[in-house]
């Protein structure tokens, strides 16, 4: 049985921008990553947090992205640890755009950066996906679980 998400997480896009939930177009949303999901948005969309939390990582100094998963190291990304063990992760912001820094206490809904077009992607999109830690290693060792809706 698929694990789900034990807290409840909003639309970490605004709902009146959002084109489409699309979980199942990306050729990377398999494997550990099969519950993520695509927001469909123009660029320079405000991204917020899903959750209150607090910043576990930023990285927006890259400027690089396309139609090749050659790309795919070169994403922008913020991930944050919210309660219950989980976190939520946010990739392909735009450049320099994060509002937040490492170990700052977010709340929901609050902007943390700007959709952007870096790492691999084909058209702009905020790809989200909420996740555990299955182990010690912070890039391999977690599991993906499943975020059936969200509140908005
Ligand atoms: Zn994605």
């Amino acid at each position: 049985m698929e694990r789900s998400a034990l807290n409840r997480y909003r639309l970490p896009v605004p709902k009146n921008i959002l084109d489409k939930v699309d979980r199942t177009s990306s050729p990377v949303h398999i494997g550990k990553l099969r519950n993520a999901i695509d927001f469909i948005v123009p660029e320079h969309t405000p991204v917020f947090a899903a959750a209150n939390g607090i910043v576990v990582y930023v990285k927006d100094d890259s400027t690089i992205g396309g139609a090749n998963p050659i790309y795919q190291k070169y994403t922008n990304f913020i991930t944050i640890m919210h309660a219950n063990q989980e976190y939520s992760r946010y990739d392909h912001l735009a450049p320099r755009s994060s509002k937040v820094e490492v170990s700052q206490t977010v709340r929901e809904g609050q902007e943390i950066a700007r959709v952007g077009m870096t790492g691999y992607v084909l058209l702009p999109h905020l790809h989200f996906h909420v996740f555990i830690f299955t182990g010690s290693n912070v890039w391999v060792d977690f599991e993906t679980v499943n975020v059936e809706d969200f509140t908005s």
